[in-house]
């Protein structure tokens, strides 16, 4: 794997290796299938970044289980606009539904925030919120994340499905950013 990776103008070097975050993955599908036994959750993935997530995740759950996509940009370059650009809805009937939305990273949470209203609107039977990051520090709203991966300080990275200005999607690694001086 590299250890450094350059995407337009900036530069990035690894941060979390493809085990590790893999095994992350795994710990958070070990509790969603004990807290899911027996019953079928519709994962909710909030595209674009998640869509990775959402694929090494569903190959560990156990339950029976379905998944329904949405999309949602609220991020200009390396930084949070805290504005929804876009928001691909849910079509179907969501009713008594438990449905867990997928984020690849919480970070302000002002897009979680605007999302999760709209789907208790559909009147699911329960929501809860699975991320595979986290940046405590940049949290500006008050969400309650059920199921954490990675807690990571407040710098922007790339890879495994997150993007610089829709670059470096494809690293299976993540990679934080060089910041110049
Ligand atoms: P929030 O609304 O919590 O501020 O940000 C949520 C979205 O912004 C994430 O789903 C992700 O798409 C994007 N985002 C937040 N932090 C980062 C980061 O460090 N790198 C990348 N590439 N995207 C990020
Ligand atoms: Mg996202």
């Amino acid at each position: 794997m590299p250890q450094t990776v350059t995407l337009g103008d900036k530069s990035f070097r690894l941060y979390i290796s493809e085990e590790q975050i893999l095994a992350a993955i795994k710990q958070i599908a070990d509790k969603i299938n004990q807290d899911f036994h027996g019953k079928c959750p519709l994962i909710v993935p909030v595209l674009n970044g998640s869509f990775m997530f959402a694929s090494d995740l569903m190959k560990q759950l156990t339950c029976q289980c379905q998944i329904t996509f949405i999309k949602a940009s609220s991020y200009k370059g390396t930084e949070s606009t805290g504005q929804l650009t876009a928001l691909i809805g849910i079509n179907e009937d969501i009713s008594g539904r438990d449905v867990i939305i997928l984020e690849d990273i919480i970070d302000t949470g002002h897009t979680l925030a605007k999302i999760i209203p709209s789907i208790r609107d559909l009147k699911p039977a329960s929501v809860r919120v699975a991320t595979l990051l986290f940046k405590p520090k940049a949290l500006k709203t008050d969400i309650t994340i059920d199921y954490t991966g990675i807690e990571i300080p407040n710098e922007f990275i790339v890879g495994y499905g997150l993007d610089y200005d829709g670059l470096g999607r494809n690293l299976k690694e993540i990679y934080q950013v060089i910041e110049l001086v």
